[in-house]
Formats: C-alpha cells, sequence, structure tokens
C-alpha cells in the first residue's frame, strides 16, 4: 500500500516585472532616433557610446509619457525622483552602469484590475512602482559564426519599468495582467507594446507556499518569454517544478532562469557577474527630476477613455455582451472602428456581429491589422443597412464585403453591379414558386397535405432558382398564401 498523506495544497505567488518602450522619436539622454530595425550601431552618439566628457540630456518626451503610464495605473506620481546609476558590467552596456530610479521612482502604489474582462469580480494586482530606465545594447550571437557581435542602437532607449506586487496567483492572471496592461499602454499610445520588437518585455519572479502561510517561499526569476501564451505556459512549468522539488523534500535555489519555449522548460541563466550588488548611488551628471503638479494635473485630464471603461460603457449604450465588448476593445482601432460603424447605422449590435465574424476573420485571414483596413467605417455601415432593410441577403453581403476589402467601392454599387441586390418584386418571385411548384409535384402535394418541413425545401429551391436573389421573407409568405389559396 502506498502511504495516504495527501499531497500539500500549495499556492502560486508571482510578481512581474514589465519592460515598456516608451514610444518616443529620440532616445532618453541623447538624440539619437529610436528606429526598430536601423543598420548596427548606425543610431549611435558619444552619450549613447558612453564617449568621455558627454552629458545626459533627459528627454521631455520620455518623461511625459512615463506619467501618462503611471497615472493610467493609478499610481502616485511624485514630484520628485532621482535617477541613480546601477553599475554592472557586460558587453552591451558601453558605460558599465545603466541609468535608472532607485529609492526614488517617479511613481509608486498603483493597481491594474485583470477580472473585469471576462465580466466577472473585479481582481486587483497592486502595482509596487514605476521608475524610468535608459535600456542596454544588444549582444548578437547569431551573425557571425564564432564572435558576438555589439549593436547599441537600443542603448539609450526610453523604458518605464513597472513591478506589481506578488499578487497573482495562477499562470492564467499572469497572461490576463499582461494583457490588459498592454491595452492600457497602447490605449495611451505610451507605447508599440509590440512583444516581437521587444517593446515589451516580461520577467517573472515566482514562488510557491502552502496554501494559507503568509511568508513568501524563495523565488527564481524567469526571463525570455517572448509571448503572453509563454509567460502563461513558463510560470505553468515553473510552479510544477518547484512543487516537485518541494516534495521531494528538496530546496528552491534563487536564481534565474530562461524560458525555452522550444523545449518548454526553463533552464538556468549565465550568471551575470556581480549581478548581486549594483552599488546604486544618485547619478551626478543628472539632477533630481522635479515635476510641476500642473503638469501632472494636466496629464491626468488629457489621459484617453481606459479600455476597462469602455468596455462598461460598450455594453450599455449598444448593449452588446461582456464577452464582446471584451474581443471589440482589444485595439483602440478597433474599438473606435466599431463605434464609428455603430453610430453610421445607428444599431450596435448588427455591427458587432459583423466586426467580431467577417471583419476579424478578413483582418485574420490577410495577416493584417485594423490600421490597415481597407473599407471605412461609413461603407461597412452602409452594408449593414442594406442587409437591415432587405435589399441584400445577408450571403450576398457577404461577397459584397470580401469586394469592398478589395477596395472595390460602395457596397451599394457593388450590389448593383454584381446582380446581387434581393429581388422583392412579386411579379418575378411568383413566377418562380410556380415554375418550383410545377417542378416538385410530390412534394407540394405532401406539403399541401400538412407535411410542414417540405415549406424550407421549396423555399431553398426557389432561392436556387433564382440564384440566391430572392427575398426568402417574402418567398415563404408566397408559398404560405399558395398552400391556403
Ligand atoms: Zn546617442
Amino acid at each position: 500500500m502506498s502511504a495516504t498523506r495527501p499531497a500539500p495544497d500549495y499556492e502560486l505567488v508571482v510578481g512581474l516585472e514589465v519592460h515598456v518602450q516608451l514610444r518616443t522619436r529620440t532616445k532618453i539622454f541623447c538624440p539619437c532616433p529610436t528606429d526598430f530595425g536601423a543598420p548596427p550601431n548606425a543610431n549611435t552618439c558619444p552619450v549613447c557610446l558612453a564617449l568621455p566628457g558627454a552629458l545626459p540630456v533627459l528627454n521631455a518626451h520620455a518623461v511625459q509619457l512615463a506619467v501618462r503610464t503611471a497615472l493610467a495605473l493609478e499610481c502616485t506620481v511624485h514630484r520628485t525622483s532621482v535617477f541613480a546609476r546601477k553599475n554592472y558590467f557586460y558587453p552591451d552596456l558601453p558605460k558599465g552602469y545603466q541609468i535608472s530610479q532607485f529609492d526614488q521612482p517617479i511613481a509608486t502604489a498603483g493597481r491594474l484590475d485583470i477580472g473585469e474582462a471576462a465580466g466577472g469580480a473585479p481582481r486587483v494586482i497592486g502595482i509596487t512602482r514605476a521608475h524610468m530606465e535608459e535600456d542596454a545594447g544588444k549582444s548578437v550571437h547569431d551573425r557571425f559564426p564564432s564572435v558576438t557581435a555589439i549593436d547599441l542602437n537600443r542603448a539609450g532607449t526610453p523604458l518605464v519599468e513597472i513591478v506589481s506586487e506578488p499578487d497573482i496567483r495562477t499562470p492564467a492572471e499572469a497572461r490576463a495582467y499582461c494583457g490588459r496592461l498592454k491595452e492600457i499602454l497602447e490605449y495611451t499610445g505610451v507605447s508599440d507594446a509590440n512583444m516581437e520588437e521587444g517593446s515589451l518585455r516580461v520577467d517573472a519572479n515566482v514562488s510557491v507556499r502552502l496554501r494559507g502561510a503568509t511568508a513568501l517561499g524563495t523565488k527564481t526569476e524567469i526571463k525570455n518569454m517572448n509571448s503572453f501564451s509563454g509567460v502563461e505556459r513558463a510560470i505553468a512549468v515553473e510552479f510544477e517544478r518547484q512543487c516537485a522539488r518541494l516534495e521531494a523534500g528538496e530546496a528552491i535555489v534563487q536564481q534565474t532562469l530562461l524560458w525555452d519555449a522550444t523545449r518548454q522548460e526553463v533552464r538556468p541563466a549565465r550568471s551575470k557577474e556581480g549581478s548581486h550588488d549594483y552599488r546604486y548611488f544618485p547619478d551626478p551628471d543628472l539632477p533630481p527630476l522635479i515635476l510641476d503638479a500642473a503638469f501632472i494635473a494636466h496629464e491626468r485630464a488629457s489621459l484617453p477613455e481606459l479600455p476597462a471603461a469602455r468596455r462598461t460603457r460598450m455594453q450599455a449604450q449598444y448593449a452588446v455582451s461582456p464577452y464582446e465588448a471584451g474581443v471589440l476593445t482589444a485595439s483602440r482601432a478597433l474599438a473606435d472602428y466599431f463605434e464609428a460603424v455603430a453610430a453610421a447605422l445607428g444599431d450596435g449590435k448588427p455591427a458587432a456581429n459583423w466586426i467580431m465574424g467577417e471583419v476579424l476573420a478578413h483582418l485574420n485571414n490577410a495577416g493584417t491589422t485594423m490600421a490597415e483596413f481597407a473599407v471605412p467605417p461609413a461603407d461597412l455601415a452602409s452594408l449593414l443597412a442594406l442587409v437591415r432593410d432587405g435589399t441584400v441577403s445577408n450571403s450576398a453581403a457577404k461577397r459584397i464585403f470580401a469586394r469592398m476589402t478589395q477596395g472595390e467601392g460602395a457596397p451599394a454599387a457593388i450590389a448593383e453591379r454584381e446582380g446581387l441586390t434581393q429581388v422583392r418584386d412579386d411579379g418575378a418571385l411568383v413566377a418562380w414558386v410556380d415554375e418550383v411548384w410545377a417542378a416538385h409535384p410530390d412534394e407540394a402535394t405532401r406539403l399541401a397535405a400538412g407535411e410542414k418541413k417540405l415549406l424550407g425545401v421549396l423555399v431553398g429551391a426557389v432561392m436556387k432558382r433564382s440564384g440566391g436573389r430572392a427575398d426568402p421573407r417574402r418567398v415563404n409568405q408566397l408559398l404560405a398564401a399558395k398552400l391556403s389559396g
């Protein structure tokens, strides 16, 4: 007999550190451009190359975007914050230190609700702090056979690091946090928040403890997660690994782990020498950052409607479900498009159905985004109005829509040109009904004898005869009239 002791009930504890590249035209302390994809080391100058005597000058736009980020996350923005040197040696860090913020960050004590999207109870994750810093360069290992190359284009790119409280309890919550955060970054326009281009980078601090315990367990840090699904999966794998170690009576070793998406496992990173003692001190080249109260108030007042508020409003205004509101607000461009169509049509529900169905399917198939979508909202609204008033059938509307996405013009003109308008003229419809009636004597007799399901068969035959253009509602009425007459 095996032991009957129940397995301990372990609880997952996760905090996330998210590095966000701010959407400035130039770097945080020099005028070099921040374009992604420039030739290696093209976007550099004495400041970001750390040549002797070069002095940093803080980019005001980066400060504005950092403040906007912090306010959108309901943080307290501090009037005074301090830039500090974080000292470590690494080949892609030319100064030998990174300018960051340490004990006086620009913002603290925010919150992010990750529960409302699913229409469930609020689930609030605390934000410990948000601080500004410069990015490091990149070590390029795959460009030359046996050499590591250094590209300093990214060195000095402005970042905000957003550190959460260890409030996250499941891998799915971690993913939801990333998704909600990305939405806010996109809605406020502070970042491209593009994980593939590295403008959004997520590290996870993971520990486990017995459920009910209050002390935190020893944590590991997972890096190198390149997608939100990767974040979710990596945390799930690390949770299992830590539970198994504790079950086996082994201790958790505090270490940095790299997520290997191909092998679906975590492995220890090579340690950065001296990475445990950064010897922070205030940067003597940069004075404390002092923000005017009026500036903070202005930024707060100019925040756009944030996604959570927009979802709530859209549910009330357009009678869409919480799920639909969640899909339609996934990006600001999509939400704007939906609202423009709904306004032009004067009806939210068909606009929601079409955008969640045909429009998203088209974007998905074409591998494109709403920003490049060729159909103006007014044209989609015109098409839906044609469906609503019975001018075109739903299936014809799909064919018209396909042509609209190719830039072939307004829906009414396409319908006319392609002969896709519904025939509601009784003269033509009665003739088709009579022809079908004569061509299907057996079905007609059985229908007349009360076999009601044959009505659909005959309506289908009329539709087929009309090339799909007959108005099915009117065909139904005519067949019913034929039966009773
Ligand atoms: Zn520079």
